[in-house]
């Protein structure tokens, strides 16, 4: 029976493979317009929120009732499709066990398991006793324009219409509950020093040295955070960037050092920025030259917290006894601040995602299914 399913299931995700969202551009209107048509071909009523650029959010509603709303949750678009790969990207094909492609397992397994659960929900809507809404939003890999775009327009009407909002995101954690992300917070460090001639620099202050010292500084601050271990894991701080010098015959003025510090639920951005500056100005020596902290970016990390009721029923549902921390950055904090009980729970592994020869295990299809359509029914049933 599962087996059956995975294998439609398997058609359908091929299918949205080959309609290409990798972001930047996007694109996801196409793949929103192909989801709009098979659901109207089902007798539903879709609605595309146009954002411009060919950029779009789909959502579609069934059932009614004041007292709950299950959002099915998932992103349009992909990552670039970047590196070797053995198979072709936007094929969708299955060798073996696996089917590979940009998007196999984040996420668009998790939105045709979503999408078939709420097409075969809505053949039996008459039993419903709250509303199901399948909800898939553009731009989540880059800036969350899709999420913040339907809040800022429908999440103070979601909120008022049910007393609460429940939500799936169908990122890939192997269909293990997680209640929980890490956040990450991105900056650059501006080092700066002293200009002179190359042939004598000791009449200038290298701001490449002190870049130099403040990686190989900050590999000591990773350490340090690495054992700090809560129940979510350790936060981690990496380098990823760095730049320096003006010119092949002086001493350089700048430079500058790009940190990727991810965080734990319950790390505050605020604290997060004053410790690396505490860590650069007490335990970095930087030869000389002076360094200013600038965020680049920065994104919350999320928890839905363990006893909420909606995160029992679907763990008691998935057979797990302790909920899981998703290891990388997701929606589930946008969408907890903006009043929606959230938690993530897909198929596919993250291991897979962002690389060569993305795949999912074609098995794991029919039972995600299986497994919304068991939540489904718990929760609105
Ligand atoms: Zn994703």
């Amino acid at each position: 029976m599962a087996a059956d399913k995975s294998q439609d299931l398997a058609r359908l995700l091929s299918e949205m493979i080959r309609i290409n969202t990798v972001s930047p551009p996007g694109n996801e209107k196409d793949l929103a317009a192909y989801i709009a048509e098979i659901l109207r071909s089902n007798g539903l009523e879709p609605t595309i929120q146009d954002l411009g650029n060919n950029r779009a959010n789909i959502f579609c509603e069934i059932g009614e009732g004041d007292e709950c709303r299950l959002i099915l949750n998932g992103h349009l678009d992909v990552v670039p499709a970047e590196g070797e790969w053995k198979h072709d990207p936007f094929e969708g094909r299955i060798d073996g066990e696996y089917l590979y492609g940009r998007g196999a397992c984040d996420m668009k397994a998790g939105l045709a398991c979503m999408l078939q659960a709420f097409i075969d929900t809505a053949k039996e809507e008459s039993r419903l006793k709250g509303r199901l809404k399948l909800f898939f939003v553009t731009d989540e890999e880059t800036s969350n324009l899709g999420l913040r775009s339907y809040i800022s327009e429908y999440g103070e009407k979601d909120r008022l219409s049910a007393k609460r909002n429940y939500a799936l995101i169908g990122e890939p954690t192997d269909l293990n509950v997680c209640n929980s992300h890490y956040g990450v917070e991105r900056y650059w460090i501006n080092v700066h020093g002293v200009s002179a001639h190359s042939s004598k620099p000791e009449l200038g202050v290298n701001a490449i040295s002190g870049a130099a010292a403040i990686v190989d500084s900050l590999s000591g601050y990773h350490k340090e955070l690495r054992s700090r271990v809560t129940e979510w894991g350790s936060p981690s701080c990496a380098v990823t960037m760095i730049e320096g010098g003006e010119k092949q015959n002086s001493i350089a003025a700048h430079a500058r050092v790009f940190i990727d510090r991810r965080t734990v639920p319950g790390e505050k951005a605020e604290d997060v920025k004053k410790e690396v500056e505490a860590w650069l100005d007490e335990r970095t020596d930087l030869r000389g030259c002076t360094c200013d902290t600038e965020l680049y970016f920065t994104f919350g990390s999320g928890l839905l917290p363990s006893g909420n009721s909606f995160l029992s029923a679907i763990m008691e549902e998935a057979g797990q006894e302790k909920a899981e921390v998703f290891p990388a950055g997701c929606e589930q904090g946008i969408m907890l601040s903006a009043g929606y009980e959230a938690a993530v729970l897909g198929p596919g592994s993250i291991k897979d995602a962002h690389m060569p020869d993305e795949k999912v295990r074609v098995s794991d299809l029919g039972k995600a299914y299986e497994l919304y359509r068991k939540i489904i029914s718990r929760i609105l049933m």
